[in-house]
């Protein structure tokens, strides 16, 4: 058990790899060519990647601008970014797999990316054969986003047979956090330089990286 909970539910980008800022800015360029060339959003690709850093800056989302500006279906730009998604250039933990396996809880995955990408990214960091029948994208819930509602949070419970309060959830997104929290889960927020989201009183544990929460949870179970 983690925290008296039986399960444990991962977001999967950024929270089971680190996301570097050249990573980061990879994804950028990924989400301007997406727009430019599948969605013919009529900007040059230096702005349009500019618009995308400057609208995950204000609404934690690279899309938002183009949805509310340009006319972008946020389906639309949710499978053009996936198809090209550098998942291989995300640098993996070491023994991520076998760091995992030790972690004294039921594990399943929620994730913001497709099927398709989700499915590169958990091959790429050596746990897809792992999580293969236990995780889940927010396309399969029929939305693109996991932080607009804590109705996609139950109805994930739903899925797997489980009680919200049974379950914690693991994410470094804390929008993702709020909803989480609602739908009656233990929420974990993962950070990486700062604890920017002190102040947010649906986060109940606060770890500094993925590898200081899951040698503290090992570490109890030992
Ligand atoms: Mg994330």
């Amino acid at each position: 058990m983690i925290f008296g909970k039986n399960v444990i539910i991962w977001d999967l980008d950024d929270t089971l790899y680190n996301k570097t800022e050249e990573f980061a800015d990879l994804l950028d360029a990924a989400m301007a060519k997406a727009l430019i060339e599948d969605l013919k959003v009529p900007l040059d690709f230096e702005t349009a990647k500019a618009k995308v850093t400057e609208s995950f800056r204000i609404y934690r989302d690279g899309g938002e601008i183009f949805f509310r500006e340009y006319g972008v279906k946020p389906r639309d730009l949710f499978i053009a970014y996936h198809k090209i998604k550098p998942v291989e250039k995300i640098v993996p933990y070491d023994n991520l797999l076998d760091k995992l396996m030790k972690v004294p809880a039921e594990q399943y995955i929620f994730t913001a990316s497709d099927r398709y990408a989700s499915e590169k990214i958990l091959k790429h960091l050596g746990i897809y054969e792992y999580f293969k029948d236990r995780y889940y994208s927010v396309e399969d819930f029929g939305v693109y986003k996991k932080n607009e509602s804590a109705d996609v949070y139950i109805k994930y419970c739903s899925k797997i047979g489980v009680d919200p309060h049974d379950c914690v959830f693991v994410d470094d997104s804390y929008s993702n956090l709020e909803y989480a929290k609602e739908a009656g889960m233990t929420t974990v927020r993962i950070y990486y330089r700062n604890n920017s989201a002190k102040d947010k009183t649906y986060i109940d544990y606060a770890y500094k990286g993925l590898l200081s929460f899951l040698d503290e949870i090992t570490a109890k179970a030992a």
